[in-house]
């Protein structure tokens, strides 16, 4: 469902990105490790589509992001074709940027009613569910500010999801989170997993990339070191750069 090839990336003269080759089959969970200043966050963003690319290319769902592939050429796409394009992207950060005037039901339903045209009836009911889907039932009307961190993070999940996303991006959704409230955030995020949902998912939750990922990359310095299954990648990993950061973080 995601192909990244040789995707560069630099800011300045410093290049953030020096060719990541990556893939996401439908389905399937990646996690996406490494040490700070990595590139992981920027790497997201530039599948994503905040960022534009300096080489490569991103597939996502058969397309070229920012281009259409036409007798084997690529044209660039105008900004709404783009737009239509990024729609079949979540992305959940850190730091979960709620509507803070605007209730939880209001924060989800609000993105299908203006984006998608849904009917505000059904754009309801759907965010009436995904609000229960993620533990939320009881909480529909409350306002971010009324909410604990992880209940406002478990918003923002569904309010990516009434998106109808094809593919989730996750950059470190608990790291700003009390470890108390980092459970329920993950086993909402393991849920969605098991349903099936394609994601790929920045953390630094070893628990989850073991229990949850199909497949763990370890991202240093601009570059992939190293991918594999977890516990591989975890349990023995091959490059020394690899166990080196485990060391540090487990
Ligand atoms: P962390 O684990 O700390 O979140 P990361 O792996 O997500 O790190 P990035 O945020 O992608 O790393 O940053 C990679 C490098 O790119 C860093 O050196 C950072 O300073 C630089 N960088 C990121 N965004 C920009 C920007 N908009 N302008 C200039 N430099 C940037
Ligand atoms: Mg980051």
């Amino acid at each position: 469902l995601l192909r990244t090839v040789g995707v560069h990336k630099s800011y300045g003269g410093t290049e953030v990105l020096r060719g990541i080759d990556l893939d996401v089959a439908k389905g399937r969970v990646v996690c996406l490790l490494g040490p700070s200043g990595g590139g992981k966050s920027t790497f997201l963003r530039c599948v994503n589509h905040l960022e534009t690319v300096d080489a490569g290319q991103i597939w996502v769902a058969g397309e070229p992001m920012g281009y259409r592939l036409r007798h084997g050429k690529l044209y660039e796409l105008r900004e709404r074709e783009v737009a239509r394009q990024r729609r079949k992207i979540g992305m959940v950060f850190q730091h979960f940027n709620l509507f803070g005037h605007r209730t939880a039901l209001q924060n989800v339903m609000d993105g299908p009613i203006r984006v998608l045209g849904t009917p505000r009836e059904q754009a309801r009911a759907e965010a009436l569910d995904l609000l229960e889907r993620v533990g939320l039932a009881e909480r529909t009307g409350a306002y971010p500010a009324q909410l604990s961190g992880g209940q406002q993070q478990r918003v923002a999940i569904a309010r990516s999801l009434a998106m109808k996303p094809e593919l989730m991006l996750f950059d470190e959704p608990t790291s700003a989170l009390d470890p108390e409230l980092v459970g329920d955030v993950l086993a909402v995020m393991t849920s969605l997993a098991a349903e099936g949902m394609t994601m790929l998912v920045v953390t630094h939750e070893m628990g989850f990339a073991a229990e949850a990922a199909d497949e763990v990359v370890f991202l240093a310095d601009g570059a992939v070191v190293e991918t594999g299954p977890p516990s591989q990648v975890l349990g023995d990993p091959r490059e020394d750069r690899t166990r080196q950061f485990l060391a540090r973080v487990l």
